[in-house]
């Protein structure tokens, strides 16, 4: 029987190791953290197991509703009618339906028909190769005019990507604008959905899966090496030990690559190399009370460096108090990823406190604060030609992470699929 190694316990190494031993392999996943899930991780805020980062489900996310349901969760889905807000000029406005949008202050009418236009027509394309080669920001610009872009876009993209903000792709904004326009009951109501009990319901369902079938996970295991013999996979190596392989697929953050692929060409490591990715941090805070009743809030108003906020106790029920992540995007070079958590939380509840004056520092129960190095690839045009193929010029190689399923953003329900459908590929080039 063919030994499959699986690099990395997050969504889609895990999805990958379940369909590897679906299909008869051994299978040993080797994870560097001391906890399975990844970017989908789970930790304990008093007594309420909640991600690290923000989860939501949308609609479209059939490959998570697929897995729920062989795995015998479907009927963790939950189903909330959820609203947006926008704040900007010192208001906090409803966001996200025509209503909305027609109230917007500083925007011409002839714009906001634009952009209302936009929106839909976003909601309702299927095909992207048109927009491959465009920046949000042209493209935005074009069809929405400049006010739009100036009020709506700039400072999302401004305070997420920072100095790659001009220069991110067209198709990749698309399909985030089409997943969340998709995720509609009608016009007027948005609606998103969460697992029961969190990502880790269905991080444990695999789990459970994986070792009823055999599978073996070992934690606290960072990859140090793939290695490799006349071209193709033999085995992975960590500080502890070697795990014989025919087949490797790794997950792991695509810049991390080339130092654990030491064999791979040149020109391949290069092309690893430039794919760039940012890092993100959540303040996540627990309130004795809500902000406000949106899910999300998008913010452009001077001062406030965060694209939003998120109080997620509005779309999962966690109790009775509120849970509010603060996230900060940006380069890991960027000075403010250094900062401290206490001066990220202070700034972070200064922010809450613009959006909602009554907030007072006693209201505060508790605050974490969670850390991605790798937390988002910097998708710019042109990207899905800079996108090496799964399949590595290493026989039994295939490597890839969440900038694989481009233009879709990093999801959990692309995950999934990614990793059976690396997993269905190891038969092609093991015989
Ligand atoms: C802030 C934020 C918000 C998000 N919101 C949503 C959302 O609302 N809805 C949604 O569907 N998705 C969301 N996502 C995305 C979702 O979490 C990811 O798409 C998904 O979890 C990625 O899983 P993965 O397995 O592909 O990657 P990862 O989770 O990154 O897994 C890679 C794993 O490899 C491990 N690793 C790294 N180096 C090594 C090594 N040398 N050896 C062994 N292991 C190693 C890492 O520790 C990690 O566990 C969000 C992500 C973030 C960061």
């Amino acid at each position: 029987m063919s030994n499959v190694v699986v690099i990395g316990a997050g969504v889609m190494g895990l999805a990958s190791a379940y369909q590897a031993l679906l299909e008869g392999y051994e299978v040993d996943i080797l994870e560097a953290s001391a906890e399975p899930g990844g970017m989908a991780g789970h930790f304990d805020f008093g007594g309420i197991s909640i991600e690290r980062f923000y989860h939501f489900v949308c609609r479209t996310d059939r490959p998570t509703f697929q897995l729920m349901s062989d795995l015998g969760i479907a009927d963790k889905l939950r189903w909330v009618p959820t609203t947006m807000g926008f704040f900007t000029q010192g208001e906090l406005r409803h966001w996200g339906d025509p209503i909305s949008l027609l109230s917007l202050p500083g925007v011409s009418l002839i714009s906001k028909l634009r952009y209302g236009f936009f929106i839909l027509a976003c909601t309702c394309r299927d095909h992207w190769h048109a927009l491959e080669n465009q920046s949000a920001r042209e493209w935005i610009t074009r069809y929405c005019g400049k006010d739009i872009y100036d009020q709506f876009w700039h400072p999302l993209l401004d305070f997420k990507y920072y100095e790659y903000a001009n220069n991110i792709s067209a198709a990749w904004i698309w399909t985030r604008i089409r997943r969340i326009g998709r995720s509609r009951k009608n016009i007027l109501q948005e609606e998103l959905g969460y697992i029961d009990g969190g990502s880790k319901t269905l991080v444990d369902a695999l789990l459970h899966a994986i070792d009823q079938r055999g599978g073996r996970l070992h934690l606290d295991a960072p990859v140090r090496r793939v290695v490799t013999e006349n071209g193709r996979v033999t085995g992975v190596a960590t500080a502890a030990r070697h795990f014989p392989a025919n087949a490797v697929i790794s997950t792991v953050p695509i810049p991390l690559v080339p130092g654990m692929v030491p064999d791979l060409p040149p020109e391949w490591k290069a092309r690893y190399q430039a794919i760039h990715s940012i890092g993100v941090i959540c303040v996540i805070l627990k309130l004795k009370r809500s902000i406000s009743p949106h899910f999300w809030i998008n913010i452009s108003e001077d001062g406030m460096e965060i694209p939003g906020i998120i109080e997620f106790s509005n779309l999962r029920n966690v109790g009775d108090n509120a849970i509010v992540y603060v996230p900060y995007y940006m380069p890991v070079t960027n000075a403010k990823f250094s900062w401290p958590d206490e001066r990220l939380r202070e700034e972070a509840f200064s922010c809450l406190q613009r959006i909602n004056p009554t907030l007072k520092q006693d209201d505060i129960l508790d605050v974490k604060v969670a850390r991605l190095r790798h937390g988002q690839p910097v998708c710019e045009p042109g990207f899905a030609a800079k996108i090496p193929p799964i399949q590595t010029t290493i026989r039994g190689l295939q490597i890839a992470d969440t900038c694989y399923y481009y233009p879709e953003d990093r999801g959990i329900a692309e995950s999934v699929r990614m990793g059976r459908n690396m997993a269905l590929s190891v038969r092609n080039f093991n015989a």
